[in-house]
């Protein structure tokens, strides 16, 4: 399974991750700030359970990309 994790408030809104992983990132037209589609906030931690194995790799990518730091991958 991958989960993946934004801490959305922190956003910059660089558009980076939209470019690196566009089928789980969208920028929001609302506020500027990027959104883990199909995720379940928490607190402001917004997450997204997948058995879509193949979803990894891009959004890895976006992970390492993201200048503020606030996408964490990980693969359970
Ligand atoms: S890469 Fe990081 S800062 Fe840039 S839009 Fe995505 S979540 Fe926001």
């Amino acid at each position: 399974m991958v989960v993946i994790t934004l801490q959305r408030k922190k956003c910059i809104g660089c558009n980076y991750c939209v470019e690196l992983a566009p089928d789980q990132f969208q920028m929001s037209k609302k506020d500027g700030k990027s959104v883990l589609l199909h995720s379940n906030d928490k607190k402001g931690f917004f997450t997204l359970k997948s058995h879509d194995e193949l979803i990894f790799e891009a959004s890895d990518n976006a992970a390492k990309a993201c200048p503020v730091k606030i996408i964490s991958v990980k693969q359970v």
